[in-house]
């Protein structure tokens, strides 16, 4: 019992997404006392009949590390829940779910916000006594509370996107996971390409003013609130969606060319313009992009981002610009790196 109230308070200190995914089933199977053989902690992505399994974390009785799969994964490469009857089982009726016979198995779902529920899935070779659920239940809530903690700390009060605060810390992990598997297929392949990369995309709304002199603040919040939601629908879940102040938003995101970096981007574009917006109507969004380059900065790709988001501005709005293709076409002039230092906090 002392050593799982070290490994709580130990838990408790963590800031990291992924760190407090491994405490957690590191935790499960210590706190069982040898009956969890394995724990494994999984997040379901996708919506309606494509849902899939992404594993956070899964550790077995005697490995040393839990293991995960690949945030960038690749979307079609993901198990469908469809695929675990226990899963979808504690999804649907949103309890945890006990198989009858061995191996024994329990799913305990965990709350979460729509399309980003999260499961735990335990086996052991006895059915567990209740003790023992009740603790893996008071770990599993706690850990919940230190998301919500989390959360608060780092999304955005009214729309829930990631803040700004969380940006440089997931810009560089985005940056060196990319450098890693650049590293693995030969030691001359370059951090990231025009072709293949991390992608960086400044939006702000257009004649947003416009809105808020017409319909009032509350209304303008309202616009912010549903454009993140169509941000939420347009994006893959491991790209990272912030709301940077205001009315501009960030996203950071893995695209294997430029032209699959433009389609995202212009999707959302074009779903913004489509969209009729309570009282509004229709707004539309400048959409400015770069891909990231070796050693890069947040502050200088944001720079080169928003310099294109300029340019959309200055050239009729409601468009996506891509900072090298202006550069290359001579429509903008590319600025030294120590130039484009922007003043990000
Ligand atoms: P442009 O097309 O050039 O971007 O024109 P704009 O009117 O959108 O100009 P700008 O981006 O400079 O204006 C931002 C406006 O966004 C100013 C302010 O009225 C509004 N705004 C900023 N933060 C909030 C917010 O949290 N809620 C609401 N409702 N409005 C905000
Ligand atoms: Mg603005
Ligand atoms: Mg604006």
């Amino acid at each position: 019992m002392n050593a799982l109230v070290q490994s709580l308070a130990k838990m408790s200190g963590l800031r990291d997404r992924d760190a407090l995914d491994f405490a957690l089933v590191q935790l499960v199977l210590d706190c069982s006392e040898g009956a969890v053989q394995s724990a494994c902690l999984v997040r379901v992505v996708g919506e309606g009949d494509d849902r899939r399994c992404l594993t956070l974390a899964r550790l077995e009785a005697g490995q040393n590390e839990p293991v995960r799969d690949v945030v960038w994964t690749d979307w079609t490469l993901l198990p469908h829940v469809t695929d675990y009857p226990m899963r979808q089982q504690a999804l649907e009726r949103v309890r945890a779910v006990h198989s009858k016979g061995a191996p024994f198995t329990g799913v305990l779902p965990l709350p979460g916000v729509p399309g980003a529920a999260a499961l735990l899935e335990i086996t052991s070779t006895e059915p567990l006594n209740a003790r023992t659920l009740d603790l893996v239940q008071g770990v599993l809530q706690t850990y919940n509370n230190l998301l919500g903690l989390l959360d608060y700390g780092e999304k955005d009060a009214l729309t829930e996107l990631l803040n700004r605060k969380t940006f440089d810390g997931a810009f560089f992990k985005a940056t060196a996971d990319h450098r890693t598997e650049d590293n693995n297929q030969g030691p001359d392949r370059r951090v990231s390409s025009p072709d293949e990369g991390v992608w960086l995309a400044v939006l702000d709304i257009d004649h947003f003013k416009r809105v808020n002199d017409n319909f009032g603040h509350l209304i303008g919040d309202e616009v912010l609130l549903l454009l993140a939601r169509l941000m939420r629908a347009s994006f893959r879940f491991h790209d990272q969606l912030y709301r940077f102040g205001g009315e501009e938003f960030v996203i950071l995101m893995r695209c294997d060319s430029v032209d699959h970096a433009h389609a995202a981007l212009e999707r959302l574009r074009l779903r913004v313009q489509e969209y009729a917006f309570p009282q509004v109507g229709t707004i539309t969004v400048s959409i400015g992009c770069s891909v990231l380059l070796p050693n890069d900065t947040p502050s200088g790709a944001f720079g080169r981002a928003d310099k294109a988001v300029y340019h959309a501005k200055e050239h009729g709005r409601n468009q996506v610009c891509n900072y090298q293709a202006l550069v290359a076409s001579g429509l903008i002039v590319e600025q030294a790196a120590e130039n484009m230092d922007v003043d990000l906090f």
